[in-house]
């Protein structure tokens, strides 16, 4: 008997000890100028309040990825946070993170620090901060990267790097495409700097996630932190569309899921959720819908808050 609820407990041990981690995005701090990327100093205290109480782990985002690499479970309990940008907002946030000693990733486009852009910390604030959050990069001039031409692209990372280093004496090691912005040449482009790439999707990382694919979820506002970290990883095999439709009109949308779905839910940007049918893992819907934004998000939902996002990028390259 004492056996067998031993084997249990181990049981229902290892099972809250896997699952999915969750990286979180900011960007401003305390800044209500700018509502739709600020985070009130009060809404991120709840916030840490929130982990703390539930007993997350807020871990370096470089941990989560020694963990992705040697393919070790995750905890979920695991959290990283990301701030994008380098706003100069992030100094009144600092206290509360020091508070907490809770570590971060600081994603510095390079440019509005280089000019001293008066929104925008300077070289001594990120020297200061690299002291106890990582610091990644955001590009040189914060462009809409699948707008650029590959010379471009290449351009302009190496002038971020060559300022990072300058100033840093150092290299970094993760990059966050601006506007979470990306297709498969311009993710091509970067892999090749070696970086970890962290993108703007909604989800969750789980083992089998790829360190140049890291989901982020942003929080602004009144963040829904509880909903956010429900969030679970659906391994997912996207088939159609594979680019923005050249005619801006999403005619299908294919995909493979794990068989034991029935039933799934899609949403399109600008079109929300809709049911749709599995069989035998195969999701295929014909749409006719048109887009309207530069950037569309394609999202399958299934029970558990199971998701997978496959974003849309309108690109003057029109390659994959
Ligand atoms: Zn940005």
């Amino acid at each position: 008997m004492l056996h067998k609820l031993l084997l249990l407990t181990n049981f229902i041990f290892l099972f809250r000890l896997f699952g999915d981690a969750h990286i979180l995005l900011y960007h401003r701090f305390g800044d209500p100028r700018y509502p739709t990327t600020n985070t009130s100093l009060e809404q991120l205290q709840k916030d840490f309040v929130y982990l703390q109480k539930h007993h997350y782990k807020v871990i370096p985002l470089q941990r989560l990825v020694k963990a992705l690499q040697n393919r070790e479970p995750l905890d979920p309990k695991w959290v990283v946070i990301t701030i994008d940008d380098g706003f100069k907002s992030l100094l009144k946030a600092l206290p509360l993170f020091q508070k907490f000693h809770y570590p971060f990733t600081l994603f510095i486009s390079t440019k509005p620090i280089q000019n001293r852009y008066p929104d925008f910390l300077r070289w001594k604030d990120i020297k200061e901060i690299a002291k106890f959050g990582e610091i990644g990069l955001h590009s040189h001039t914060h462009p809409h990267l699948t707008d650029l031409s590959n010379e471009e692209i290449v351009k302009d990372t190496k002038k971020a790097l060559k300022l990072y280093k300058k100033h840093l004496h150092t290299l970094p090691k993760s990059y966050a495409y601006p506007y979470g912005e990306y297709d498969k040449r311009v993710k091509g482009l970067l892999q090749s700097f070696h970086f970890v790439l962290c993108n703007q999707n909604l989800g969750a990382v789980s083992k089998k996630s790829s360190i140049y694919d890291l989901n982020r979820i942003a929080l602004v506002g009144k963040s829904n932190l509880p909903q956010a970290l429900h969030l679970k990883y659906l391994p997912t095999q996207w088939i159609e569309p594979r680019t923005y439709p050249k005619d801006g009109i999403l005619k299908e949308v294919a995909l493979k899921i794990d068989p034991k779905y029935t039933n799934a839910q899609l949403y399109v940007t600008d079109y929300g959720w809709r049911r749709v049918k599995v069989k035998n893992g195969y999701i295929k819907e014909n749409l006719h819908l048109k887009l309207t934004k530069r950037r569309v998000r394609v999202i399958i939902k299934v029970k558990h808050s199971k998701i997978n996002t496959k974003i849309l990028v309108r690109s003057r390259y029109g390659t994959e």
